[in-house]
């Protein structure tokens, strides 16, 4: 089964990533957690190449594109194969991300991303995508409390953020079945409880 954890930075993503991995190893789950952009060697280096100064700003189109043959990398060679093996695979984001910081935030349109990824994606659907619906204030605190001041979205406006958010929100409810919709607000601890639950629908722990 494919997880994934979406949601706009500082949602608390990448603690929640964590928590269900130790909780599906603890039931006995062989899991494989990974993350984008990213997550294999090629793609850890497209990652550090966009999220490089130097090269900023990076055309929008050129973003998406490298992010999603970054992907295709990633299903390829690591989550694919896991699937195969029967494991578990647990994502910090996927392609909602690229719809929702390239196709919405920067303007490229939602379907035409959609549509750019179906080559990496070649049909793969998560069994669960589980957003964390963060707002600004939340989000804002998170992000310094982990010393990112130097992030590359730090300067960008709310707006961007708002756009993001909301098309997190809307990939949601086109298919509400294969989603989990949080407040990202709430207790870490409660957050990684519901998620639990949800998840025990989709992996027999
Ligand atoms: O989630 P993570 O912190 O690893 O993301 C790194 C940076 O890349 C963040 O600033 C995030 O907003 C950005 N990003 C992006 N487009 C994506 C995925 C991540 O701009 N498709």
């Amino acid at each position: 089964a494919l997880i994934v954890f979406e949601g706009g930075d500082g949602a608390g993503k990448s603690t929640q990533v964590a928590a269900l991995t130790r909780a599906l190893r603890e039931s006995g789950a062989t899991v494989t957690c990974t993350r984008e952009p990213g997550g294999t060697p090629l793609a850890e280096s497209v990652r550090s190449l966009v999220l490089d100064p130097a090269h900023a700003p990076v055309d929008a189109e050129t973003e998406a594109l490298l992010f999603a043959s970054a992907r295709a990398d990633h299903v390829a060679r690591l989550i694919r194969p896991a699937l195969q093996r029967g494991e578990v695979v647990v994502c910090d984001r996927f392609v909602d991300s690229s719809v929702a910081y390239q196709g919405a935030g920067r303007g490229l349109g939602v379907e035409r991303v959609l549509q750019l990824n179906e080559w990496a994606l070649r049909g793969l659907v998560p069994d669960l995508t589980v957003v964390l619906d963060v707002d600004q204030d939340t989000a804002e605190a998170r992000r310094g409390l982990r010393g990112l001041a130097a992030d590359r979205m730090e300067s960008e406006a709310r707006a961007f953020h708002d756009a993001v958010n909301a098309t997190f929100r809307r990939l949601a409810e086109r298919a509400p079945e294969r989603y989990l919709v949080l407040d990202a607000a709430q207790p870490p601890e409660r957050i990684a409880e519901l998620v639990l639950d949800r998840v025990r629908g989709v992996v027999p722990v």
